[in-house]
């Protein structure tokens, strides 16, 4: 059984990594599953437990903290942890599914420090503006924590260097459609290939 493929997608809030992330996990037909992050900030209304995120307290994520259970977490934006439970992501790509993650900057980070041959994508958007237009259309958040991420999402687009693709979200379906070749040609590096490789060079003629 081939390992699965391990997908990051960043980018500043609001530039559509949900969006893009629902419409990639769709059109994978069950080869690609999302890995739910535990967080200690409200759900916004719409959002489930265990569909979005863990909501859980800041006593349960100390607890996970401590017991090992992150692959990665965070405090993102200086109020609310974010982490990514490392058990079922270990699960899925051990049964040959590929895991996307949709963390910030410094976790994809550090995710690429324990997993070199994970796929890291950033994600743009056309503009500064149009950042602010969608993060305000999508009405979720009070104009305070607007503000707040959108003074992040430069420093978070500095750091496109660390990344293997940089993508940018102008036209929904377009970006969708360069995601897709991303993971297609995911397939075809080195890093995926190795094992079976490894295993034509140990064969007899
Ligand atoms: P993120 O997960 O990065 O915070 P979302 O996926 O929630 O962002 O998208 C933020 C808002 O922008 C949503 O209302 C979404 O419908 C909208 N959106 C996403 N991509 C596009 C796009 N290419 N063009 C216009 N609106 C978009
Ligand atoms: P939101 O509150 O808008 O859902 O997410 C805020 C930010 O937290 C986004 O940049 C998102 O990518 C990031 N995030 C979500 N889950 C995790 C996680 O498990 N780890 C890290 N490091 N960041 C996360």
């Amino acid at each position: 059984m081939k390992r699965g493929i391990l997908y990051i997608i960043s980018g500043p809030s609001g530039v559509g990594k949900g969006t893009i992330a629902r419409a990639l996990l769709e059109a994978s037909e069950g080869s690609m599953v999302f890995s739910v992050s535990a967080t200690t900030r409200a759900p916004r209304p719409g959002e489930e437990h265990g569909r979005e995120y863990f909501f859980i307290t800041r006593e349960e994520f100390d607890r996970m903290i401590e017991e090992g259970e992150f692959l990665e977490y965070m405090n993102v934006f200086g109020r609310n942890y974010y982490g990514t439970p490392r058990r079922y992501v270990e699960e899925q790509l051990e049964a040959g599914r590929d895991v996307l993650l949709d963390i910030d900057v410094n976790g994809a980070m550090k995710v690429k420090e324990n997993c070199p041959e994970a796929v890291a994508i950033m994600l743009a958007p056309p503009s500064m503006a149009e950042l602010r237009r969608r993060l305000e259309n999508r009405g979720t958040e009070t104009q305070e924590v607007i503000e707040r991420r959108l003074a992040e999402a430069k420093s978070e687009l500095s750091r496109m260097n660390e990344y293997d693709y940089v993508i940018v979200n102008d036209d929904l379906l377009t970006a969708i459609e360069q995601c897709q070749r991303i993971v297609e040609t995911s397939k075809y590096t080195p890093a995926y290939c190795v094992e079976f490789v490894n295993d034509l060079i140990n064969e007899d003629f």
